[in-house]
């Protein structure tokens, strides 16, 4: 008897650590499906107004505040991005937003 409630609290532990690492990870995927998260999906701006006023816009997955790290460059296939750092106030995941600034007028 004691063996098998052994057996039923491992499991149930087993059953609570894999559920919670499912959800994590599809979070995180869905973090990944997100528009601006990869620079396939990158808004395309035309002027850096337009970078803020989505970056104000932008909450964590989690439903935390997001703030701006950092804020960088990248050349990919000919196109430049302007990538912003976003750091979750809540969950501490960092996340990167990429723009579109190939077009955009310096
Ligand atoms: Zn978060």
């Amino acid at each position: 008897m004691t063996t098998l409630l052994l057996v039923a609290a491992l499991v149930a532990a087993v059953a609570v650590m894999g559920a919670r690492r499912w959800r994590r990870e599809r979070l995180r995927r869905a973090a990944q499906e997100r528009a601006g998260a990869r620079p396939e999906t990158a808004f395309y701006i035309r002027s850096f107004d337009e970078m803020d006023e989505h970056l104000r816009k932008r909450w964590c997955s989690c439903g935390g505040f997001l703030e701006l790290e950092g804020e960088g460059t990248r050349e990919l296939d000919e196109r430049r991005y302007r990538v912003a750092r976003m750091r979750c106030h809540e969950c501490d995941e960092i996340g990167e937003v990429y723009f579109d600034t190939t077009d955009l007028v310096q």
